[in-house]
């Protein structure tokens, strides 16, 4: 499929991992590339700033959930393949507004869905056979691990939280167009991500931001919960190589072996922070806070099906991926700013005081 006439669709392409996939998209592949986001909070449009007068580049502002509009952009994008990355993504969000998450992410993909095959259905059957359309997920539709143990895909869906409850939704909604349809669905479900770009809203890039200003780090709980990290770009060479090889009807866990405990984290960063800038002890900031609700415990990913059958292996370690995450966050201010000083500063989101 490496072919300068792949026209691909990148939904969600202005967030943190759309914005690196369809970065690593326009420099290793030759492909067309067309990103449909709504700009929402945690969208950045500076993320794709570089990328605008690119010749094989394009953008489109739209929401998924607008059948519509997503009919014109198939009809004028015509993709050969289709990224869906577009979503809600903060669990602390989703605690305290779930609405928007079963729109965007149950819904939206819904109307995604339908779009794509409708248009599909229209186009002759080498296009149909050739056609993929990635559902970008996460490792959260499977719960919480105990002390052992990996989630493979074969692990029954039990999500804890408004946001893994409506991602699990949409993965079943996608295996089922598979099923019942025959459209050519292929499904990730990935570790947490961290790297460039990522709003500060989230552990690492909040951490580090409250870290670069000194200001007050809150760990949740005793801050022994375990996540499995992968940096982006790794997640993004996933999300191409399950495109290019990965088989219609699979599902492919995507982790990078990278087990932290948060608060181990958390440290690791104001140690960072700290060299690179004043030498002052950031750790010192670190205060624990009560904890969040439905917090699961640990994430860890066998992702030995993505790497013995399609071929993907991560690149990077975690020492060196979080070096890379603090310089860049140091040397792009201009990138996080206005987010710090107007749509969000950091403050503490997903408890649960009343009911809505
Ligand atoms: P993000 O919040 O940074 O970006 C989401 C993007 O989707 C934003 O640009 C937003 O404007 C756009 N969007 C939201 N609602 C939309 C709508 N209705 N129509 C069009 N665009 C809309 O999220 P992210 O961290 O980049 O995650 C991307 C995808 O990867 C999500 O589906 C998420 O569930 C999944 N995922 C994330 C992680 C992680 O660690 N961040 C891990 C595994 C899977």
């Amino acid at each position: 499929m490496e072919n300068s006439d792949t026209r691909v669709l990148v939904t969600g392409g202005a967030g943190f991992i759309g914005s690196a996939l369809t970065h690593l998209i326009i420099a290793s592949r030759s492909w067309t590339c067309t990103v449909v986001d709504k700009l929402t909070y945690a969208a950045n449009p500076a993320s794709l700033n570089d990328l605008k007068t690119h010749e094989n580049f394009s953008f489109v502002h739209a929401d998924i959930c607008d059948a519509a509009a997503m009919a014109d952009v198939f009809e004028s994008v015509q993709p050969d393949i289709v990224f869906h990355l577009a979503a809600e993504s903060h669990v602390d969000r989703s605690i305290t507004g779930a609405r928007t998450f079963l729109d965007t992410n149950i819904l939206g993909t819904f109307q995604l869905l339908e779009a794509a095959r409708a248009w599909l259905s229209g186009r002759p059957a080498v296009i149909q056979d050739a056609f993929r359309f990635v559902h970008v997920s996460t490792d959260e539709v499977y719960g919480s691990l105990g002390a052992e143990g990996l989630f493979t895909e074969t692990t029954a869906f039990d999500p804890s939280s408004p946001y893994s409850a409506s991602k699990a939704a949409s993965d079943h909604l996608c295996k089922a167009w598979q099923r019942t349809y025959g459209f050519p669905v292929l499904i990730s479900n990935c570790s947490n991500n961290y790297g460039p770009r990522q709003f500060p809203e989230k552990l690492i890039p909040l951490t580090l931001l409250n870290a670069i200003e000194n200001k007050p780090i809150s760990v949740y709980g005793d801050g022994k919960n375990i996540r499995d990290w992968l940096f982006v770009n790794d997640h993004a060479k996933a999300l191409i190589t399950i495109a290019e090889r990965g088989t219609p009807g699979e599902t492919y866990n995507v982790g990078g072996g990278n087990e932290w405990t948060n608060i181990d984290v958390v440290n690791a960063i104001c140690e960072r922070v700290s060299s690179a800038t004043d030498g002052q002890d950031r750790k010192h900031l670190i205060q624990f806070v009560r904890d969040r609700p439905g917090h699961d415990r640990r994430y860890a990913i066998d992702a030995t099906k993505l790497q013995t059958q399609l071929g993907w292996a991560p690149e990077e370690v975690f020492e060196t991926g979080l070096d890379r995450t603090v310089d860049w966050y140091l040397a792009n201010e201009s990138w996080w700013r206005s987010i710090r000083d107007g749509t969000y500063s950091g403050r503490r989101l997903g408890l649960i005081s009343s009911v809505a």
